[in-house]
């Protein structure tokens, strides 16, 4: 069931609507509703009487979660939480009416051994039995108590809720049967990276409880708003991966990030946040960390043959937050915005259940090749003209100096103009064949030598790109957004890190 006990029907039918707009936004295949269905009569109401805490539709999260914080701290033991429903995961939901039923009865008993369908009374007992002297615990998530061996959905939704409507977004809950690190999975904080919400969803609906050491909590659309729109932003245009930890009294940005960071982020011991580049540009997959963190180096080194990029991270991103809040955190980035690429998401899926190896949470799947090597320094290439930009390199290509990257031809002048490497390094981001500003950050290159090895190279501030933004604001559609965005965060007084300040790296493409 979708979650929170005492729900009346309508209100689950309600929450699973709005999840299941989100998910046929994505699916292809969708099956057409009956027709000859009988449709529940609607209830007659008072539409102009406001409605109560009680009544209010599709957030019965929200009305336990925030008297749960006043009260006490989220995960405070003693206070009885109404246990989550074992659902199939990997189930597709078909039947919304029928779905708390349906979910909980008859499907665990086709597929899933004997041990899915144990309560949680029996499941102590047994596990008893069983030589590990440590016991798995229940998971307290979101007002619901997920126990041992049990699969299931909650919902989050943010205590900011624009349109006069809430709307959550799932929280798919796997908790082992063994005891075990609760690894999260966070994809579209940016709401037009879709390859990671495909990802989550692989990983996710692959999990058996029965044979899974910890948990595994998936969130595969953090900003809801942004999805809906094909958006990267929040509806206030604000980039929701610059508000972590964000503040309850703050920007509207700011309390979404801090209801998330809250009520999600701080179950979890480690962090993986999903990620595509960003504006028209895609990313080899790569992880991003803070490699001077031992925690974060161990983790990256899970993922098998994944390229690893050395960065801090932004401030304000999901990552720093995490990790100045003491919980090792990776970026990965896969491929670019609004594309859904296989290769992208097939290597992603491939690298966390790596990573869920080698934190001992399962042993089903087998280990991937040889770790690719680490970038310890980064540089952006950028366009010195305006115009239309067309790549000779590929994603992944290793290119030595002076080699030819791309040109960019002037459409009017047919003036035109080569972008020549001044590295030796490797393509792990570039810009996808697209008209550019001048300055536009066109290739990334990952250098592999040791920082202290490298002068810093001088173009990769993004003031040229910044200038050149402000004189040509009208012709570049998505960027006066981001640039505004900036501008409201300066007169929030939110304290930020500008692509300006940022030195070696394009911020608009960070995380
Ligand atoms: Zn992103």
């Amino acid at each position: 069931m979708f979650l929170r006990s005492p729900l009346s029907r309508s209100r689950r039918t309600l929450s699973i609507a709005i999840l299941l707009a989100s998910t046929q936004a994505l699916a292809m295949n969708e099956a057409e509703e009956p027709q000859d269905k009988p449709i529940p009569q609607a209830e007659n109401v008072q539409l102009d009487q406001p409605l109560t805490e009680e009544q209010k539709p599709a957030a019965p999260a929200e009305t336990e979660k925030q008297t749960q914080d006043k009260s006490a701290p989220a995960g405070t033991e003693g206070d009885p939480l109404p246990q989550a429903e074992n659902l199939q995961l990997d189930q597709p939901i078909e039947e919304l009416e029928e779905l708390p039923a349906a979910a909980s009865e008859p499907q665990p008993a086709e597929t899933a051994p004997a041990d899915a369908q144990q309560t949680p009374a029996d499941s102590k007992p047994r596990q008893t039995d069983a030589p590990a002297p440590e016991q798995a615990k229940p998971l307290r998530l979101l007002g619901a108590e997920v126990p041992p061996a049990t699969a299931t959905r909650l919902a989050w939704s943010p205590s900011q809720h624009f349109e006069g409507v809430y709307s959550s977004t799932a929280v798919l809950v796997v908790n082992g049967a063994n005891p075990g690190p609760t690894l999260c999975l966070t994809a579209a904080v940016h709401g037009d990276e879709l390859n990671g919400i495909e990802t989550v969803r692989r990983v996710m609906y692959n999990l058996d409880a029965n044979n899974l050491s910890g948990a595994v909590i998936g969130v595969p659309i953090v900003n809801l708003q942004g999805f809906h729109r094909g958006s990267r932003y929040l509806t206030d245009r604000r980039d929701l991966n610059r508000h972590f930890p964000g503040d309850p009294r703050g920007s509207s940005a700011s309390r979404i990030a801090h209801s998330f960071f809250h009520e999600v982020i701080s179950h979890c011991n480690a962090v993986v946040d999903l990620h595509t580049g960003s504006f028209y540009r895609t990313n080899l997959p790569q992880l991003r960390g803070d490699l001077s963190n031992p925690k974060i180096v161990k983790m990256t080194k899970g993922f098998g043959s994944t390229v690893v990029l050395h960065s801090e991270g932004a401030k304000g991103t999901l990552r720093r937050a995490a990790v100045e809040a003491g919980i090792p955190t990776v970026t990965l980035e896969a491929g670019a915005p609004m594309v859904l690429d296989e290769l992208s998401v097939s290597h992603s899926v491939k690298g966390i259940r790596t990573l869920l190896n080698q934190l001992g949470m399962v042993t089903k799947f087998r280990l991937w090749g040889e770790p690719e090597p680490v970038y310890y320094n980064s540089t952006w290439q950028r366009a010195t003209t305006g115009g239309i930009i067309f790549s000779d390199v590929k994603l992944g290509q290793f290119v030595r100096k002076g080699d030819l990257l791309g040109t960019v031809t002037n459409p009017i002048t047919n003036v035109r103009t080569e972008i020549r490497s001044q590295h030796n390094g490797r393509i792990l981001g570039m810009a996808m064949d697209q008209v550019v500003q001048p300055g536009f950050a066109a290739y990334h290159i990952g250098i592999q030598a040791p920082q202290e090895q490298i002068s810093p190279p001088e173009e990769v501030t993004a003031e040229g790109e910044q200038a050149a933004q402000e004189t040509a604001a009208p012709a570049a559609e998505a960027k006066p957004v981001e640039s505004e965005a900036h501008a409201d965060e300066a007169a929030d007084g939110t304290a930020e890190m500008t692509e300006s300040q940022s030195t070696d790296n394009d911020g608009r493409d960070e995380d």
